[in-house]
């Protein structure tokens, strides 16, 4: 079993906590390492050098520190085979999804690092004729970065990239399910001459060691992806130091199938939407309305598509699906569609955990007979599950997907473009697909709608997250 350190200030160091959080491989069930359940003073000693580290690492020229981004690139593509088998057997992600995900975070890191020669302040016209007003971007400072389970590498790098490229330092925690792919990775980066304290990795839960980095007065911005819950906590937790935050938090995406839509693109992409890494993905389709017109065929289509999906081991060549995460999360799911058929939910397919010698599987389940008030339809599930819904006219279709307490992402199926550019206009979300499911691109903007979150990453916009403004008037 792999035992992992704190990287801090520039090394791998035992934690000031002498207790351990241990890693299991949801699939097999076996322990596969232990990485340090970090405290408050873990924290502190990750912080002190993230602070005492920054105002040298913004002295340096943007292009210098894009040369560290690129190494970084250079060292993920140098052992992306076995960084793809360590992120699969954390997490049961079946492992050419957890190769795409390797490739992409190098990608990312390659990404920002063209940004070094392109990002600018700018020049205001002033009311006084002898006076030119000059905006700064400058570096936020000293930035927290707090990640989830389900794309633990690549929202890392999301933080990270970003964060050291504008001139920021950070201290980032992986999530106790999946630590193992960030300290493999502080591993290579130790090795590399980065100046110490830039950039700083601490396992420990979110409660304790998380709460910690959140409330320290040397926090100058704090960056999660995670729970609506845990966005919450660190909003009242950041209120006493008004620390910035910027929050990617959960979703329930609705996919709108018009009656001139290609059935079979909007099943295969739904269904894909709905199985890729098993339901554990925040911009995938958590809930589908369908014309009435095609409502039946598009159900038998998706049904018969749902049914014939392979799950099993996340290593072997076949498979689409593997284990969630944990049991935890499997007795989620299952609570939540105990409920959905209490409620009157028809299951069509699935609605209950696979029998499987091991791992926390739950069958690809279709449900019908739901209303729009049901928990199912209305709160993230986070499994292969999806509540199929039909409607008669265009106005009640964005009604009902406009319907919720989250906004991070939509999609809608149909060939009139009349319709594509009405919906984008109607709907309320931070991201709409057009005849396709998830994935948004590094250079666009991933960002949340109502609960699902407040700023956002990525791209030009995910940028300016890093980046603080000072504005000069200069009389001649
Ligand atoms: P989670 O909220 O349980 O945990 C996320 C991280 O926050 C973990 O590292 C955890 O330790 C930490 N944390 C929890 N409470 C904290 C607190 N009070 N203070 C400080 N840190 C705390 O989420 P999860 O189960 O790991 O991930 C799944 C969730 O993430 C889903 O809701 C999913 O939709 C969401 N997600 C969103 C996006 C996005 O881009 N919007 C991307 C991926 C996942």
């Amino acid at each position: 079993m792999k035992s992992y350190q704190q990287f801090i200030n520039g090394s791998l160091v035992n934690s000031r906590s002498t207790e351990w959080i241990e890693v299991e491989n949801p699939y097999t069930g076996e322990i596969i390492s232990r990485v340090p359940n970090g405290d408050a003073a873990d924290a502190h000693a990750a912080l002190e050098a993230a602070r005492n580290a920054q105002s040298a690492w913004a002295s340096r020229s943007a292009a210098d520190r894009a040369g560290y981004l690129k190494q970084m690139a250079a060292l993920i593509r140098a052992n992306r085979v076995n960084l793809a088998r360590t992120l699969a057997s954390e997490q049961a992600k079946i492992l050419p999804l957890a190769q795409v995900e390797i490739d992409f975070t190098a990608d990312y890191f390659d990404y920002y690092a063209g940004w070094a020669r392109v990002y600018e302040g700018e020049i205001i016209n002033s009311d006084s004729p002898r006076e030119n007003i000059l905006l700064f971007r400058k570096p936020i400072g000293v930035v927290v970065g707090i990640c989830p389970w389900n794309f633990p590498f690549f929202v890392m790098a999301r933080k990270v990239a970003p964060a050291l490229l504008t001139g920021c330092t950070i201290v980032l925690k992986p999530s106790s399910n999946t630590p193992n792919t960030t300290f493999e990775f502080a591993k290579m980066v130790a090795e590399l001459n980065l100046p110490k304290g830039v950039l700083n990795f601490v396992s420990g839960s979110g409660k304790t060691l998380g709460n910690a980095l959140v409330t320290s007065p040397l926090t100058d911005m704090v960056t999660l992806t995670g729970s609506v819950e845990a966005g919450q906590d660190i909003i009242r937790a950041s209120a006493n130091n008004v620390t910035k935050v910027s929050l990617e938090l959960g979703g329930k995406a609705p996919a709108i199938i018009f009656d001139d839509a290609d059935i079979d693109l909007a099943v295969k992409g739904v269904l894909d939407s709905r199985v890729i890494f098993s339901g554990q993905v925040c911009n995938c389709a958590e809930r589908a309305y369908v014309h009435k017109n095609i409502y039946e065929q598009f159900v038998e289509k998706l049904s018969h598509a749902m049914k014939n999906v392979k799950y099993g081991d996340p290593f072997a060549a076949d498979v689409v699906m593997s284990s969630q995460i944990d049991k935890a999360q499997q007795l989620k799911i299952d609570e939540m569609v105990t409920r959905a058929k209490a409620d009157g939910a028809q299951v069509v397919t699935g609605g209950k955990k696979a029998d499987m010698p091991t791992g926390y599987f739950y069958e690809p389940t279709l449900l019908t007979a739901c209303r729009q008030d049901m928990e199912i339809v209305q709160k993230e599930v986070f499994g292969p599950v999806l509540p199929v819904l039909p409607f008669s006219e265009y106005e009640e279709a964005i009604a009902l997907a406009n319907d919720c307490e989250y906004g991070l992402t939509s999609s809608v199926f149909t060939k009139n473009i009349n319709t594509v550019m009405q919906s984008i206009k109607d709907l309320k979300f931070g991201e709409t697909y057009v005849n396709r499911e998830h994935f948004e691109g590094m250079q666009g903007f991933h960002a949340g709608w109502r609960k699902s979150g407040i700023g956002g990453a990525d791209g030009k916009h995910g940028l300016m997250e890093y980046l603080q403004t000072q504005v000069a008037y200069i009389r001649y």
